[in-house]
Order: C-alpha cells, then structure tokens, then sequence
C-alpha cells in the first residue's frame, strides 16, 4: 500500500523520535501531511484503523513501541526469578532504561491503544464523527463502503483528499464562519450564492455545477453499468476502460435492444420518460428501467425511493403500449463519497452484473468528487 510505504520511509525518524522521547506518531503525521498525503485536520484515530474499518491502515508506531517494552519487561522479571544477572539487571534499573525494571507495576509506556478505543474517539468527535455514523447506519453495507480503502489503489494525495471530504475539514465558506468561527464571514456558495457553501453543497448540491461536474460524474457510473450490461448480453464484444466508453443511442440483437439515455414516447403524456438506461429483454417480454444517482450519504434511503416511484407511471404505460409482461425499475444509488447502500448490490443482482462491480463504480464516484471539490475551491 502506497500509505503503507510512506510511512515506511519515515521508520528512522519516528526511531529517533522514540530516542528522543518526542511523539514518533506526531512526527509521522506531520511529515504526511507536507507532504500532501494526510489532511492537517483529518482525524488522527483514521490513519492507524484498519482499512476495512475505515482507516488507512498505517502502522501505529507508539503501539508497536509499547508492545515491546511490555514484552521485554515480562521476559526480564520471569527470567531474574532463575538466573542472578537478570535479577541484577532487574533490581539496579530505577530508571535507568525505559524498562524500568525495578519496578513491578505496569509502566505508562505500556499502554497500548485498542482498535475499539480508536473507534470511540473517532465516533465522539462532532465533525469526523459523522462519517462513522453514516456508516453504521442500517442501509449501509460498511465493508463494501471501505473497499477502496482496501483496495488501496488510489494515490495516497487522493485518498488523503477523500477523507478530509469524509472528515468534513475542507475549507469551504461554511467551515470558516462555523468551525474556525469567523462569525462575519459570507458562508453562501461562491458558486450559486443560494446556500451555505458546506462539503456535502459542493459534492451533491450545487445547481451551478450540476450540469457540468455533477454529469460528468453521473454519465461515467451510468456508462459502468451500460458496457456491463451490452457485455452480458453480447450486444458488445471488446470491453474498454470505463472513462473511454462512450455509450451507443440505441443497440440492437435478436434477444435485446438497449438504451441510452433516451425518451421514451408514450400515448399518455408521462413527465418522467427519459430513463438513463433502458433494457428490453424480448424473450422474457421484459423492461429494465434503470436510472442512476450520485447522492450526498445522507438523502442514500430517500433517492431510492424517489427513483422507484418516479417511474411508476412510465411502468404503467410500458406494458399496455410495448406489449410486455414485466417492467422493473432499477435504481443505481451510491454516495458522492462512496458510501455504498445495501440496495445497490440488490439492483446489481437483478442486472445479473457481476457484484464486484460496485467496486468501479465507488472508484469512478470517489475520483469524480474528488475532481470537482478540487476544481470547486480553485474557482
Ligand atoms: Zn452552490
């Protein structure tokens, strides 16, 4: 993991640190954060979590130094019960090493800081703390919401980015006046001027990008699943990298005809018409209405909903005027920060698309957001 390396790379400083009685995990901090790797206001207890419990995984270094003073402390009093020169050794160091071995009791520097203890102090803090809530919330399946995180493939600089998003600590107008308490400042969007510029306005709800950013990141997840579903059904052969896939108007075999992004024209005037993709399966006199969502974590439950409902109609008039038996509607939910609901694997399984592939959509959403809060603070 290139995280991993980084850290690596620091083990002789953070050596001299311990030396030195300075705080080595300080150090390793610092030193990720010049260089691009770490936000200075991400919270801490992140990088040393496990990566499938939502952290980067990093090695805790006061950790691994507590465990072997422990270790070397047990080793010294078991051994001066038999041999005289550890009792020597045991009796005479008063402080004399970090050992302290003349003392019985357990040492502050045997303290080790458990995976459940990280968790909690993550959970307590008001800001980064929400993310967590998010992810143990029921709909949300948390594993496959940290799979990029254990996948570990973007660049540290972008996973970094990713999780000051998460952590809710970017700059935005609304963290100046509200966070770093600056009660004069104008909170409004610098790009919409019609709301509160917070994280979650910038990668889910500012109207002035949506038919820029927020487009691009939705027809790139939308066109995922087009490839995935022309392959499956052999309306393709050659599968090409995600972001080179540009999606056909209309294709066509003996058992499939799938759509993009394409009115549907019915007898009855019906305002919701215009599915992002539709499939007919001619056998089975079936219809996929399939319709894609890049929503912020918390509208994950409501957006799905929404989308069911808003082809109810179109459904209806479906089955009269094509002439088939089934209609199913399938929403394609996933958070602009790669929270994955439980229903998405659901709307995969009924695609019959392979259930890994929420792995490419939660990259392509994650470099997207990433993208476009960058290009958003740069305007
Ligand atoms: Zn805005």
């Amino acid at each position: 993991m290139t995280g991993v390396c980084t850290v690596l790379g620091q083990c002789r400083t953070a050596i001299e640190d311990i030396r030195n009685r300075r705080n080595p995990q300080r150090s390793i901090n610092t030193t990720l954060t010049t260089n691009r790797k770490h936000h200075p206001r991400s919270c801490v207890q992140r990088l040393t979590l496990p990566r499938d419990e939502g952290g980067r995984g990093l090695i805790d270094i006061e950790n691994l130094h507590n465990k072997q003073i422990t270790s070397l402390r047990k080793f010294f009093i078991q051994k001066a019960l038999q041999s005289p020169l550890h009792k020597i050794i045991t009796q005479t160091d008063k402080k004399i090493t970090p050992l302290n071995l003349h003392s019985t009791d357990p040492q502050t520097n045997e303290h080790i800081t458990s995976k459940a203890d990280k968790i909690v102090a993550w959970e307590r803090k008001s800001l980064h703390g929400r993310h967590r809530l998010d992810l143990q919330q029921p709909h949300v399946d948390m594993k496959a919401s940290n799979a990029w995180l254990q996948r570990g493939e973007l660049f540290p600089e972008t996973e970094g980015f990713m999780i000051a998003i998460q952590d809710q600590v970017i700059d935005t107008a609304n963290y100046q006046k509200f966070i770093i308490r600056r009660p004069n400042y104008n909170d409004s969007c610098r790009r919409c001027h019609g709301a509160s510029e917070t994280i979650q306005h910038i990668t889910g709800a500012c109207r002035a990008i949506a038919q820029t950013d927020y487009k691009h990141r939705h027809d790139q997840v939308a066109a995922i699943i087009h490839q995935s579903l022309a392959i499956q059904t052999k309306l393709i052969t050659d599968k090409v990298a995600y972001y080179k896939y540009k999606p056909q108007a209309v294709l066509e075999n003996d058992n499939f005809k799938l759509y993009w992004d394409r009115t549907i024209i019915t007898d009855k005037t019906i305002y919701n018409n215009r599915p992002d993709i539709t499939m007919v399966d001619k056998r089975n006199k079936l219809v996929y209405i399939i319709d894609i969502a890049i929503c912020n974590t918390h509208n994950l439950t409501n957006t799905h909903t929404e989308k069911i409902a808003k082809y109810t109609d179109l459904s209806i008039e479906l089955k009269t005027q094509w002439n088939i038996s089934h209609t199913k509607t399938i929403p394609i939910i996933i958070s602009s920060t790669g929270v994955i609901p439980k229903t998405l694997h659901n709307s995969l399984n009924t695609l019959k698309i392979s259930p890994s592939t929420y792995l490419l959509l939660q990259k392509a959403v994650i470099l997207n957001t990433c993208r476009l809060t960058r290009k958003f603070l740069n305007s």
